[in-house]
């Protein structure tokens, strides 16, 4: 629910306007920060219905840009998913819900993913169908399928720490994260037990639910979150390694705020952490490896403006002697996967990845570093498109190599 001392909060001064992606491609006011908090402000008060705010908080990318920007502290990713999710409820048709709620439950679970990938594959389809972009509202379609990684062995339960294990951890798999990027898991178990962890695989772990309560489905949400305080419950810490999930998974006692279980939910979100929290905090042998390298860094929205980690995946890359960090223009700046924003806005999504091609081309590097599954896709996609010869890959990975962990 909208709360009112949190509309209040914006004094309309237009400092979150730069920081805006979808400001900076249109200019409209509507499609501001300030412009959304307004318009939610208005059907607050009953002055406009949710039908009338719609284009606009659908057209949110959602990446907290404006809340870092904020010099008034307005609690902005409370607000969207509270708009969010009474969009969901009273501007959408029941087909509308039926349709999301089938497109999020199978990019959510990782076996219907899988089977979506290889039967694009199978019938050469390289985008996501035009047709399957018309149910979901949007007018064109603008995402590639990713190819299908080769299945690999499944992950043990435990892996041991090399030394005497300081901590328990548990490891997310997530789902996108899952399928597409196996080798990011191994990295990032290679880099906790070489930092003393000992990391477990719970079974039967399943989604965060960060595109449920992303796109309006609280209740959805809260259903997967319970899965995981089963699954985790033994460990000392969550890992996660895909910037969406952590974030989320770290809001948990707002997601549960009023119910029974916001204790449950807060004591889970304290245990969270970032892999690159972990890692910085570790003290870490000396790489194996010293390949000359350029690189630079994209700050995953829900890593940098969610979380406020910044600055320890850049100080554990620059820990490689070899290799040349330098930074992007915008790299603060969503660029347009946000989700599956892509999906539903292809439009202003194409306009941030474009962006964002442009300021990594200017840097010279010839590998990004970005710590989302969502990011790294379409990022990767947007290179080729523009036939630049650049890499992408998660700061663990590039870690892992060096530090001799990679399997
Ligand atoms: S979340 Fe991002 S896209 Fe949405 S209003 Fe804030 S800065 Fe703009
Ligand atoms: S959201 Fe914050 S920065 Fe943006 S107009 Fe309101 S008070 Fe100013």
């Amino acid at each position: 629910m909208l709360n009112k001392q949190d509309l209040q909060k914006c004094i309309h001064c237009g400092l979150c306007l730069q920081a805006c992606p979808t400001y900076v491609s249109t200019g409209q006011e509507a499609e501001s920060p300030r412009g959304r908090i307004y318009l939610m402000r208005q059907v607050y008060e009953g002055r406009i219905g949710w039908a009338q705010a719609r284009p606009s908080i659908d057209a949110c990318m959602g990446c907290l840009g404006c809340q870092t920007a904020c010099p008034s502290g307005v609690p902005y990713a409370k607000l969207l998913e509270a708009a969010r999710a009474e969009v969901e409820r009273y501007a959408r048709t029941p087909l509308q819900r039926f349709v999301r709620k089938r497109a999020i439950s199978t990019f959510t679970n990782p076996a219907r993913l899988r089977l979506l990938l290889q039967l694009g594959r199978a019938f050469g389809i390289r985008r996501v169908p035009r047709w399957i972009a018309k149910r979901l509202g949007a007018s064109e379609t603008a995402v590639q399928l990713p190819p299908l990684p080769a299945r690999t062995p499944p992950f043990q339960t435990v892996y041991p720490a090399s030394g005497t294990p300081k901590a328990r951890v548990g490891l997310l798999l997530g789902c996108a994260q899952r399928v597409l990027f196996d080798r990011v898991h191994r990295a990032t178990i290679g880099m906790l037990t070489l930092a003393g962890y000992e990391v477990h695989v719970p079974r039967g772990q399943g989604c965060c639910g960060a595109l449920w309560v992303h796109n309006g489905y609280p209740q959805e949400a809260r259903r997967n979150a319970h899965r995981l305080f089963q699954a985790f419950r033994a460990m000392d810490y969550i890992v996660v390694n895909a910037a969406g999930c952590g974030a989320t998974m770290k809001e948990y006692g707002l997601l549960f705020q009023g119910t029974p279980l916001q204790a449950d939910a807060e004591a889970f979100a304290r245990r969270v952490r970032d892999v690159h929290e972990l890692l910085y905090e570790s003290d870490l042998p000396d790489p194996k490896r010293d390949d000359s390298l350029c690189v630079t860094y994209h700050d995953a929205c829900h890593l940098a403006h969610a979380q406020g980690i910044r600055h320890q995946p850049r100080a554990l890359l620059q820990r490689l002697s070899g290799l040349k960090l330098v930074e992007m223009e915008g790299a603060e700046m969503c660029c347009g996967s946000a989700g599956i924003y892509n999906l539903l806005q292809p439009r202003l999504a194409r306009d941030a990845l474009q962006r964002k091609v442009r300021h990594i081309r200017e840097t010279g590097a010839t590998l990004v570093a970005s710590a989302n599954p969502g990011c790294t896709l379409w990022i990767r996609q947007g290179l080729r498109e523009a036939e630049l010869p650049i890499e992408v890959l998660h700061p663990v990975e590039i870690l892992a190599k060096a530090y001799g962990v990679m399997p």
